[in-house]
């Protein structure tokens, strides 16, 4: 019997959370990697953002870029701390990648593949890559998608040497036409099929693009490797009612659940704004506290 069968299984038989040792008698509910970016956390340091983030329960830190020059500074302050860099916010570099140029196309590649080296030696889970943003190529998606085909299996080569890997972010249509839905990146790692390519999900895209955050994780379980957080109106998650009164506050707990069920070992990082008159040093250990509820919620409560 796997882990994730025997959790479900004893859930069934107890209707309870229970604590995993070394017997069948009891399960543990399985960890929560909150994380988030650095720049939405306060603190006047690097060293100072740590201590917050790891005063507030999580264990991630998400860095944006290339952060190659600041690899020093980054093992410098999470040293002797339970944080640990979780993934690298690189991005589109213009959408370079997937450019008809073959020059801005080379160009890009060698930058991804300075990214993957600094992620590995950060030891981060992977370096996020959107092949474009709305405006960034006139391409349609099918020739999108075979430049991807050609490019990713030597990028990915590099990202396993790298020891690091690429997370292929799928954003809202206001933000691209081509990666909408996990199950689009999914079709490209299964393509590709190279430990090195794999995906993520993002809660705030997700709410307006997928018609069920389980099925979306699912969708891309096998390649599942990071997951950004943020309400529906992208602030800090329990701060939707803020914006909109009148619109229902995001659950994360079906998307949870899945998670849970996936056997999900990766970092959950906050990438959102804050509702403009809250303290961020309130607001933020609160959300936190909010989605570890929800975390327990997902294992306690059936599909
Ligand atoms: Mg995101």
């Amino acid at each position: 019997m796997n882990r994730r069968h025997f959790i479900q299984q004893s859930l069934t038989a107890a209707g309870t959370l229970a604590v995993c040792g070394n017997t069948h008698a009891e399960v543990t509910i399985p960890a929560l990697k909150l994380s988030s970016q650095e720049g939405r956390i306060p603190g006047g340091s690097l060293k100072e953002k740590v201590a917050n983030l790891e005063a507030w329960g999580a264990c991630g830190l998400e860095l944006g870029g290339d952060p190659s020059n600041r690899i020093a500074e980054v093992k410098e302050a999470i040293k002797g701390t339970k944080v640990k860099v979780s993934a690298l916010c690189w991005g589109a570099r213009n959408g370079d990648l997937v450019s008809n140029d073959p020059e801005k196309r080379k160009s890009g590649i060698e930058a991804i593949k300075k990214a993957l080296n600094t992620a590995g030696e950060l030891e981060s889970t992977g370096v996020i890559f959107v092949p474009c943003f709305n405006g960034q190529s006139s391409l349609k998606p099918d020739e999108i998608d075979k430049i991807l085909w050609e490019i990713l299996p030597e990028i990915g080569d590099h990202a396993k040497k790298a020891g690091s890997r690429i997370l292929l972010e799928p954003l809202n249509k206001g933000e691209t036409f081509y990666l909408n839905r996990i199950e689009q990146a999914a079709a490209i790692c299964a393509k590709i099929d190279h430990p090195g390519i794999c995906l993520m999900g993002d809660f705030y895209h997700m709410a307006k693009e997928e018609k069920s955050d389980a099925e979306a994780f699912k969708s891309g379980a096998k390649w599942l490797h990071h997951v950004h957080l943020a309400s529906r109106v992208r602030w800090l998650p329990g701060e939707d009612k803020l914006k909109e009164p009148d619109q229902p506050e995001r659950s994360f707990v079906e998307g949870f659940r899945a998670l849970q069920q996936i056997g999900y070992q990766d970092y959950c990082s906050l990438e959102c704004g804050i509702a403009p008159d809250k303290d961020p040093m309130k607001a933020i250990p609160q959300s936190f506290q909010l989605l570890r509820d929800q975390w327990s919620e997902a294992f306690r409560s059936k599909a």
